[in-house]
């Protein structure tokens, strides 16, 4: 576990146009790494980890912006075949900083776009949070391998069903 802190005042590591990279153990997401577990059936494969760059910007208008770039290397298991699986996440996301009321928000985001999301203004904004709460939304609820399962499910002599793949596909 990681004892440092990645709290930044967003508006001031913005308008200096600061640089912040790091990477890190899952273990220091601890929400992530509860859900990562429940959807292991062997966790045979050591725990993975994040790496991160986020950059502030502040643009000629006066905005501020925050733009965050992960990778996350994760151990999960397929949900169908239940063989260990490595996950990869490759993210993005862009960041308005702005302090707005429930009210106003969507009209914001409309104004925005939809390549922006609205980070509140704060001096001490957690960016391990940040993270998490990103990875743990993109997380598929059951993530399966793409095409090459172990083939458990044809021993049992079931004739192979052209419409499983697509079940795994289907998010529920
Ligand atoms: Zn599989």
């Amino acid at each position: 576990m990681t004892n440092q802190n990645f709290l930044i005042d967003n508006l001031a590591f913005a308008a200096r146009g600061e640089r912040l990279q790091a990477k890190l153990p899952l273990s220091d997401f601890p929400r992530l790494s509860e859900l990562i577990a429940s959807q292991q059936t062997k966790a045979t494969m050591q725990a993975g980890e994040i790496e991160f760059v986020l950059e502030g910007e502040k643009n000629v208008l006066g905005q501020c912006f925050l733009h965050l770039a992960l990778n996350a290397s994760l151990a999960t298991s397929c949900q169908r075949c239940l063989a260990d699986m490595p996950l990869a996440l490759a993210l993005n996301f862009h960041y308005l900083i702005s302090n707005v009321d429930a009210d106003t928000l969507d009209d914001v985001e409309a104004e925005a776009g939809d390549d922006f999301d609205i980070q509140e203004v704060s001096q001490a904004m957690d960016v391990k949070l940040l993270i998490e709460d990103e990875v743990i939304i993109a997380l598929p609820i059951a993530p399966v391998h793409e095409d090459d399962c172990a083939p458990v499910t044809m021993q049992s002599g079931e004739k192979s069903n052209p419409f499983a793949a697509l079940k795994g596909l289907i998010k529920s």
